[in-house]
């Protein structure tokens, strides 16, 4: 199996040009955009759509057989939430190579669950982990240290070594999130990152496009995001989870019609949408919102000083 970009048999002064601009494996290239490598490199366009079909049928990316699709997406390791409910509603836990959308009003848990996700996906296999490591992208300041140690005591995991292995990073504005989400490239085979968090998705695009009149654009740059998440997840096996803040009442909220509907990002998207709710006490509903492949249903969780669980 073509393990690295030396092994696709490209010229070594391609390959430095290629190192340059931070191209340094088989997945990057796969990711690049022609266009402009072509004009990054000063090489010709189809030269470089060689190049870049090489680094994807190296990566299976090229036609399969339903069953053999079948196959890949049975064998996919999911990561568990910590609540067999949750678990079943999602076919097993939260997947890889696949975009997860919670969504939800205040308070429903989502950055609870991407805590509890942080963490758990470090677990080994058998446990319902990937035994990989995660990146934490926070646009809104609410992780909490402290809920990770505790969430990792809770399963016996070795806190310290726990938090050492969730790379954070506290993004300011929707044009840096989109730069670090740029940067994991590199980072993810790297570090063997299994989980990506975006917590929250929205909220940088919703500030900085304000209203009706901003629709158009901020949905196309979100979009724009969404499908630099969506290739991460494909490319490198990787689990990708967005929270998305949404009113609780529609009713009495004007000026954004995509929240007034309630609406989640994954719109256009392929993924799997989660809509939380609370309920009484320590409780929240999950809900499934047109998978693709999950039957519509609901699943009671509860958030506990130890985490997420049934
Ligand atoms: P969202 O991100 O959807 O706004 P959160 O994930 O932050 O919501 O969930 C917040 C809720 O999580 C709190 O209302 C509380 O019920 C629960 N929670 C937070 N910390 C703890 C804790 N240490 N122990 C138990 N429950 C907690
Ligand atoms: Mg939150």
């Amino acid at each position: 199996k073509v393990k690295s970009l030396e092994d696709l048999g490209i010229s070594s002064t391609i390959l430095k040009k290629l190192q340059e601009m931070g191209i340094t494996t088989i997945e990057a290239l796969a990711a690049a955009n022609p266009q402009e490598l072509s004009q990054n490199l000063a090489i010709p366009l189809p030269t470089v759509q060689k190049l870049v079909s090489q680094a994807r049928a190296a990566l299976g990316l090229g036609f399969k057989t339903a069953l053999e699709i079948k196959k890949e997406r049975m064998s996919l390791p999911k990561i568990t939430t910590g609540s067999k409910n949750l678990d079943n509603l999602l076919g097993g836990g939260v997947e890889v190579k696949t975009i997860t959308e919670f969504f939800g009003e205040f308070g429903s848990g989502k950055t609870q669950l991407c805590h509890q996700l942080a963490v758990n996906v470090q677990l080994p296999l058998e446990k319902g982990g990937l035994s990989r490591k995660a990146v934490y992208i926070d646009t809104e300041g609410t992780f909490r240290w402290e809920r990770i140690e505790a969430m990792a005591r809770g399963l016996g995991l070795d806190p310290d070594k726990t938090m050492e292995n969730i790379f954070y990073v506290r993004a300011v504005n929707s044009d840096h999130q989109m730069a670090v989400v740029e940067e994991l490239k590199e980072l993810i085979p790297k570090e063997d990152i299994g989980l990506v968090v975006v917590d929250s998705v929205t909220g940088h695009f919703r500030a900085e496009y304000p209203g009706r009149e901003n629709l158009a654009v901020r949905q196309q740059k979100l979009n724009r995001h969404l499908h630099q998440l969506m290739s991460l997840a494909e490319l490198f096996d990787v689990a990708v989870v967005v929270t998305n803040q949404v009113m609780a009442r529609p009713d009495v909220f004007y000026g954004d019609p995509t929240t007034a509907i309630g609406g989640h990002v994954l719109y256009h998207a392929p993924g799997v949408r989660v809509q939380l709710k609370k309920s009484r006490g320590n409780r929240r509903i999950a809900r499934i919102v047109d998978a693709p492949h999950l039957p519509e249903s609901e699943a009671v969780f509860a958030i506990t000083e130890v985490g997420i669980r049934d």
